[in-house]
């Protein structure tokens, strides 16, 4: 690895992303952006462009390409712009890439992500969709290229940062009895059953303590971005989902927890800023400054937390059972919670019909092995023809 490292970000536009750019910018004696990718905000691609001035930008078609070069050229900056999926593999795995920031959302990030993977790159991952789909291919993928994979997610990376260098001999064979997934329990911890009926997507959006993507603040409020933390958790660590509990701590200031054999837990903590894990998987092993605040516990005072609600939230239900029928349960899952996400926040489907949709699917849909990616894009394909079915007889 070269001096200064060498980074990719995928979806840099995003909060990630944005995140991601902020860590680099305080360190550029360490860190030279390679390539960055935006899908719809061209405006903010072209001025992070003009900030980091990387080699390559990445735009989903002709027409914003030809939008971007004129106003990089105006600028006179000398960034060369690709197109579409090709483009996002290209800068995944190019030769020159020491490190791929893996942030675009959902599962357009798993064929760049899996491209990143194959090339040996260190990657950060913070697409679990990506990982959710093709858990064994993509562990698989990483153990032949022997690429090194970091979590992103606060609470992988948390459980990441309390469990010991030779983990992956085995969980038992260091002591670990169970993990403990924290989730904050979103905007909709204290709302009842009825009135989850009648929630808005601003509402939905409006997380408590972090700011994040739409999809995800939606994921969050329906508690299934902890159903699909809790399949990630198993894949990065390789853990049975029965030693993996999901305790709700309103606060997020313990970003989750490894309880071993002797009665150890081991937490981390820290500000909910996702500037924290980023910064801890840029420089791993090393510490680097990351901007956050330290952390003031007089201030926070006390810790709470509660067991989650499964009948409320029945999507961490739906996400347990997928985990435990593995194959392509939980591409099927995520495939169907992505259609779902994207109805509520376009106001066809209410809140709660976001979990009725996912186990319409589910319950329609068999569980097949995932022997390749075409097999993995399959399922896939055929959960959204359902979901967009159920759509059309239930959604408005
Ligand atoms: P975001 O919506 O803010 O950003 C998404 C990025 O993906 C943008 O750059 C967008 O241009 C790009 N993108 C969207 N659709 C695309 C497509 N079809 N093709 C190519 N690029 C596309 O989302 P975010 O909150 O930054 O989340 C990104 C990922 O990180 C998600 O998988 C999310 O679950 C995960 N994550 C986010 C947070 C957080 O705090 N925001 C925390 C943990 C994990
Ligand atoms: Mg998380």
């Amino acid at each position: 690895m070269s001096q200064v490292q060498r980074i990719t970000v995928l979806g840099a536009t995003g909060s990630i992303g944005l995140s991601t750019l902020d860590v680099i910018a305080r360190h550029p004696e360490r860190y030279q952006v390679f390539a960055l990718t935006g899908y719809s905000r061209l405006d903010e691609l072209l001025a992070l462009c003009l900030r980091h001035r990387p080699a390559y930008a990445v735009v989903p078609d002709a027409r914003s390409a030809s939008r971007l070069r004129d106003g990089l050229a105006a600028a006179g900056c000398d960034c060369e712009v690709l197109e579409g999926e090709a483009g996002l593999c290209q800068v995944a795995c190019a030769s020159e890439v020491d490190a791929v920031m893996a942030a675009i959302v959902g599962a357009a990030g798993l064929r760049p992500t899996l491209a990143a993977v194959r090339a040996g790159k260190k990657v950060l991952l913070a697409n679990k969709e990506a990982l959710v789909m093709s858990g064994a291919l993509f562990m698989q993928a990483v153990r032949d290229s022997g690429a090194v994979l970091l979590p992103i997610d606060s609470e992988h990376n948390a459980i990441f940062q309390c469990l010991p260098g030779d983990y992956s001999r085995g969980l038992a064979q260091v002591g670990v009895r169970r993990i403990l997934l924290t989730a904050s329990g979103g905007p909709f911890r204290e709302t009842s059953a009825g009135a989850l009926r009648d929630v808005t997507p601003e509402q939905a959006c409006a997380h408590p303590n972090w700011s994040m993507g739409r999809k995800i603040s939606v994921d969050s409020a329906s508690m299934m971005n902890k159903g699909l933390e809790l399949i990630e958790a198993c894949w990065l660590f390789d853990a049975a989902p029965s030693i993996v509990e999901v305790v709700v701590h309103p606060q997020s200031v313990i970003h989750s927890l490894v309880d071993y054999v002797d009665g150890s837990v081991l937490a981390q903590l820290g500000n909910p800023d996702m500037r924290t894990p980023i910064a801890n998987a840029l420089a791993w092993p090393q510490r680097i400054d990351s901007g956050v605040a330290p952390l003031d516990l007089f201030a926070i005072a006390r810790l709470d937390f509660q067991a989650p609600d499964e009948q409320r939230f029945p999507c961490l239900r739906l996400a347990r059972a997928a985990a435990e029928a593995g194959n392509s349960a939980p591409a099927v899952l995520n495939a169907a919670n992505e259609v779902a996400v994207e109805a509520f926040l376009q106001g066809r489907i209410r809140f709660p019909e976001i979990a009725s949709m996912i186990e319409q699917v589910l319950e329609q849909e068999p569980v097949v092995a995932l022997a390749s990616l075409e097999a993995v894009f399959a399922a896939d394909q055929r959960a959204r023809e359902h979901a967009q079915a159920w759509l059309r007889r239930h959604g408005r």
